[in-house]
């Protein structure tokens, strides 16, 4: 199934009316556009963009329909160097193994704040025990 390769983008030809455009095979614009979807997993073997990253400009001319006062067809084609523009993300977005290493840094952080709280409350528990005796002036004659 022809899904949108742009990370952020849920678009696939199921839920949208989008048209899907295969990657270009040119090598220097092609890489444009992966560097566009900000995708911080692998890529698939055959990539797609939906037509909502695109403006109009993009597009070559549909002259015959133009000529003939239609509306321009579906089946548009995009200039050969077409570069997307629209509802990109900004940063790239991490793959669910960084993710998880990302996870697993917050849980041990969380892991030591809780050793030091523990020590902490130990000491409180310590000192709470030995307060009475170090304020008892009979005990320290
Ligand atoms: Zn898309």
């Amino acid at each position: 199934m022809s899904v949108c390769a742009v990370a952020t983008c849920k678009n696939n030809k199921k839920n949208s009316n989008f048209i899907f455009h295969r990657f270009p095979h040119e090598l220097s614009i092609r890489n444009k556009w992966i560097s566009l979807c900000k995708r911080g997993d692998r890529l698939a073997k055959t990539l797609y963009m939906c037509s909502q990253h695109f403006v109009d400009s993009d597009y070559t001319r549909d002259l015959e329909n133009e000529l003939l006062n239609m509306e321009p067809r579906k089946k548009r084609f995009l200039k050969g160097d077409a570069v997307p523009s629209q509802h990109l993300p900004l940063q790239k977005i991490r793959s669910n193994d960084e993710a998880k290493v990302g996870r697993k840094i917050r849980y041990t952080r969380k892991e030591n704040q809780e050793i030091v709280n523990n020590v902490l409350k130990s000491m409180q528990t310590m000192a709470l025990f030995f307060y009475p005796f170090l304020t008892n002036k009979n005990y320290a004659k």
